[in-house]
């Protein structure tokens, strides 16, 4: 038989990584020594205390049946405590905090929890791609809130009209910011729990990179804004903080309703975390943060070696406070494509087109900071190689 695919599957855009992996995979077979600066996967490894945690808790057959579908109360606990240590808010492990499998799992499900056919979500673009898909999977629509240069790549809310604010039902937010860089302050956030309040918005802030900061600054939580809590859910991921993308483990918290609901989604889905894994997350919350510190030394000085040989090409890309992605403007007369493309043919450096992550990324290509130091500065050399000034080939 012919499976004639459902409307949401046909509806999906082409994958952002598949023509780039192909010509990649391309590259690689010419035998072209390729510098992959395209995923936001750390290179990094996890660090061994969390990995024995595993090893040993793998071992007791405790941990062999099915997990609780909201999470050990042991990780809850955990999570709850790491949130006031690191941010001084008190949250209930019960009823406001969720283990995921991994947070794109708990980002996919929201959706389904909190919006009908027709409802609409307000979506910043460029974005991570999972908040306007699993909208689209849940039959809802989305506006979308440019990120602009202008306005820090924050959403401008001034520019969302009072009808609309009052159709929308969810609003998503990500900073520290995927793929720009860009990290928001208390007043956005004040802002953000304002129009929330005012238009009866569920706000989802996606908070993935809270850890992975420089030069001192440390990224706040949306929850520690007063009011937050009672508008908002918050989404963390063990994945960047600890070199953990393999393992699968997240966490949401906040608002109790939507916990619950989000619960009742993923009840009906899947059937939770591996309580190793879980056992493992307990172990990379509540101890040594040294891994995390040497972490973020290891991401400043390959970003401040890619920054300066950017700088040294004529691209003066912001320098970012935190996330490991270098947002850096294309050459004059080159679109986001041009420029990957180039960068790819002429050096074999991989990046990411800005505009695969929403029109509005046009103009930038994102550079991830997951080689080492020596490959970054090999980049570097091939970059400052390259004549930026002859008009693009396509
Ligand atoms: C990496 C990333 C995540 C984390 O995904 P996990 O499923 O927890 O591995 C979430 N949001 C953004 C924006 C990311 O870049």
């Amino acid at each position: 038989m012919v499976v004639v695919k459902a409307e949401r599957v046909r509806r999906l855009p082409p994958y952002l990584f598949a023509e780039i992996d192909r010509l990649k995979a391309d590259l690689i077979a010419r035998g072209v020594d390729v510098i992959n600066l395209g995923v936001g996967d750390p290179d990094l490894a996890t660090p061994p205390h969390i990995i024995e945690k595993l090893a040993q808790s793998a071992q007791d057959r405790a941990n062999h049946q099915y997990p609780s579908y909201s999470g050990m109360n042991d990780f809850r606990v955990s999570v709850a405590k790491w949130y006031g240590r690191r941010f001084g808010v008190d949250l209930d492990p019960m009823s406001e905090t969720l283990t995921l499998i991994g947070s794109k799992e708990g980002l996919a499900h929201l959706p389904l929890a909190v919006i009908n056919p027709g409802d609409l979500a307000l979506v910043p673009s460029p974005a991570y791609p999972v908040y306007e898909i699993a909208t689209m999977f849940a039959g809802g629509e989305t506006f979308t809130m440019p990120l602009l240069k202008e306005n820090g790549f924050l959403p401008d809310l001034e520019a969302i009209a009072p009808e609309t604010a009052r159709r929308a039902k969810l609003m998503f937010i990500n900073y520290p910011n995927n793929p720009t860089g860009a990290t928001a302050d208390r007043d956005f956030y004040e802002r953000v729990v304002r129009f929330a309040q005012k238009y009866d918005i569920l706000v989802c802030h996606d908070a993935a990179y809270s850890e992975m900061s420089f030069d001192g600054y440390r990224p706040m939580s949306f929850l520690e804004v007063p009011g937050a809590r009672d508008v908002g859910v918050e989404f963390h991921s063990l994945s960047k903080t600890y070199n953990m993308t393999g393992w699968r483990l997240g966490f949401a918290v906040g608002n109790r309703d939507a916990i619950a609901a989000l619960g009742q989604i993923k009840s009906n889905i899947d059937s939770g975390v591996f309580n190793a894994v879980q056992w493992a997350g307990i172990a990379a919350l509540d101890g040594d943060q040294a891994p995390v510190e040497s972490m973020r030394k290891i991401y400043t000085q390959r970003r401040d070696i890619l920054i300066a040989g950017l700088n040294k090409a004529g691209l003066h890309p912001a320098v970012p406070k935190a996330t490991f992605y270098i947002w850096c403007p294309t050459p004059p007369g080159y679109t986001s494509k041009d420029f990957t493309s180039l960068l790819l043919s002429q050096t074999g450096i991989v990046t990411t087109p800005g505009s695969g992550f929403g029109e509005p990324g046009e103009g930038y290509v994102r550079m991830a900071l997951t080689v080492s130091a020596e490959r970054i500065k090999e980049a570097v050399e091939r970059i400052c190689g390259l004549d930026l000034k002859r008009p693009p080939q396509s």
